[in-house]
């Protein structure tokens, strides 16, 4: 068989799902990852619905379980921490799920578990890529890095996240990436864990449109997030002003807001995002293609991002090898593959993202009566006879279809 190559541009859930795929399928894989070392850390993120039978697959899943946060629960609690409702989490795909981890921990389960020869680039990005006719070598993509690093492959897999600047060079044309702010800004931060922590995921919803989120983790600490919709005035801010905006912002909240601010203070991994869905039409151009939070971002709200950022590492590699005859792979070997992988997944990036349009001004009230509207809401929602409809609230990623086969052709 000619030897494939692919370059990977970002190393976590998906560009390492599909290294981890793709090598084990007989490809040669380079990835190149922004940062100058592999990025730990992060936030709480779950396997759910089709990507628990890829994490199997791997067999990956008593490494994850192994690293998990520790979270049983989730509770919604009012001012004074007492729980007003208790969200279900008793199946595999309850609001804490089974397979609860850190975005970085679960990327470094399967960094861990990469066959050999898998080769990295870390501290250097893509800068240039030239494909189809632009190629100096034909059927092949050129890529060249920040450090003037050349690379030549059958295939490039951007896997850069939201703000992917390799899809923003190369999918240019109108319509080719739709980014949707949803309104909503979130600042993360890792604070340490006092005795009244327990072991479940605690939201708190104060008026004005503002959440807080406090979720147990495996090293002690405690991750907790100030979440607000409507004004987006924090971008751009270095940190101290950042802070102190906040400050003003949740002066008022109530319960632990004020010990989350201190602990941001003191925090040196705070950052904010705000909530952007990625929507695009195709996900391949010529050689290039764009999994993950770069291809379909559906954000915090829809959940199941990370589950579809390591399944797609997955039917990327079963696409390609269902067209692969064993000599060099044509331009319309990859529009086939990229079919059946469009195919596959679109259906399921779709399901989320059509979260319902005012889910935003439910969730982040803005006045007293807006909050007690959602309480009550939120009691409906958990009472036994609509049982069945919030658990579909949190069945993202799931599929009656079977995964497209692959065999493993390198171990
Ligand atoms: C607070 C929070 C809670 C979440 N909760 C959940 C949850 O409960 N369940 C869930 O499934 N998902 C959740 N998610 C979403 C989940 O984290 C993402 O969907 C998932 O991490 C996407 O993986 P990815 O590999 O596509 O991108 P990312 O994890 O964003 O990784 C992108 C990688 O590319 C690198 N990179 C960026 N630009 C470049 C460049 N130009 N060149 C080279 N490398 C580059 C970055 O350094 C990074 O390593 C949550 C996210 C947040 C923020």
């Amino acid at each position: 068989m000619t030897a494939r190559h692919a370059v990977i541009s970002g190393a976590s859930i998906a560009g390492l799902s599909a290294a981890w795929w793709l090598r084990h399928t007989g490809w040669d894989v380079t990835v190149v990852e922004r940062a100058p070392a592999f990025r730990d850390g992060g936030q709480n993120v779950d396997v759910r619905g089709v990507a628990r039978e890829v994490l199997d697959r791997m067999g990956l899943v008593d490494a994850v379980r192994a690293v998990n946060t520790t979270e049983t629960g989730t509770v919604l609690v009012d001012r004074d921490g007492r729980v007003t409702t208790e969200l279900p989490s008793d199946g595999p795909d309850g609001a804490t799920a089974e397979l609860e981890v850190l975005r970085g921990d679960f990327a470094r389960v399967v960094l861990d578990d990469l066959p050999d020869g898998v080769q990295f680039v870390y501290g250097e990005t893509i800068q240039d890529v030239e494909d189809g006719a632009a190629s100096v070598v034909p059927d092949r993509v050129t890529i060249t890095t920040s450090a003037g690093r050349v690379l030549h492959a059958d295939l490039l897999v951007i896997a850069e996240g939201v703000r992917s600047r390799t899809r923003d060079r190369v999918f240019t044309e109108d319509g080719d990436v739709d980014e949707r702010d949803l309104g909503v800004t979130m600042v993360f931060g890792t604070i340490p864990r006092i005795p009244s922590d327990d072991d479940r995921w605690r939201w708190y919803t104060a008026v004005g449109g503002r959440q807080v989120h406090l979720r147990p983790d495996p090293y002690g600490t405690t991750r907790a997030i100030l979440a607000h919709a409507g004004v987006d005035d924090l971008v751009g801010l270095d940190r101290a002003a950042m802070l102190a905006k906040l400050r003003d912002r949740y002066a008022d909240a109530g319960w632990q807001t004020e010990r989350v601010l201190d602990g941001f203070a003191d925090s040196d991994d705070v950052y904010l995002d705000e909530l952007t869905q990625i929507r695009m039409p195709r996900w391949q151009r010529g050689r290039v293609c764009v999994i993950g939070d770069a291809a379909w971002c559906v954000t915090p709200m829809g959940g199941g991002g990370a589950s579809l950022a390591l399944t797609s590492g997955y039917v990327l590699a079963a696409s390609l090898q269902a067209v692969d005859r064993g000599d060099a792979l044509t331009q319309a070997d990859l529009d086939r593959a990229f079919v059946s992988f469009d195919e596959w997944l679109r259906p399921l990036v779709d399901q989320i993202q059509g979260i319902p349009k005012g889910i935003v001004h439910f969730a982040y009230p803005q006045t007293r009566l807006g909050l007690a509207a959602r309480r009550v809401a939120d009691r409906v929602l958990m009472s036994k006879l609509f049982a069945p409809v919030t658990a579909k609230l949190t069945r993202v990623a799931d599929t009656d279809r079977p995964l497209p086969e692959v065999s493993v052709v390198r171990s």
